[in-house]
């Protein structure tokens, strides 16, 4: 039975690709911004992966603000026109 020995070697080959593009990610910001005192406060755009796991597809998680302790939100992105 050679079926459980592809799939080791499948999980094993994940493991490392996901190592290398953590490496080589490009660091990108998505703007935040505070709903009580309005400052703005990137954060980085792994860091909203990271702890966007346990979000419905399409929810963004909230951090807290830097300057007031506030609810920090994904700053909504200008419509599309
Ligand atoms: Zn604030």
């Amino acid at each position: 039975m050679n079926e459980r020995k592809d799939k080791e070697r499948d999980d094993e080959k994940e493991e490392v690709a996901e190592m290398f593009s953590f490496d080589d990610e490009e660091e990108v910001f998505i703007d935040y911004v505070c709903v009580d005192c309005g400052c703005v406060d990137p954060v980085p755009d792994f860091i909203v992966g990271e702890c966007s796991y346990e979000l419905e597809p399409g929810e963004s998680p909230v951090f807290v603000c830097p300057e007031c302790n506030g609810d920090l939100v994904r700053k909504k992105e200008p419509a599309e026109e």
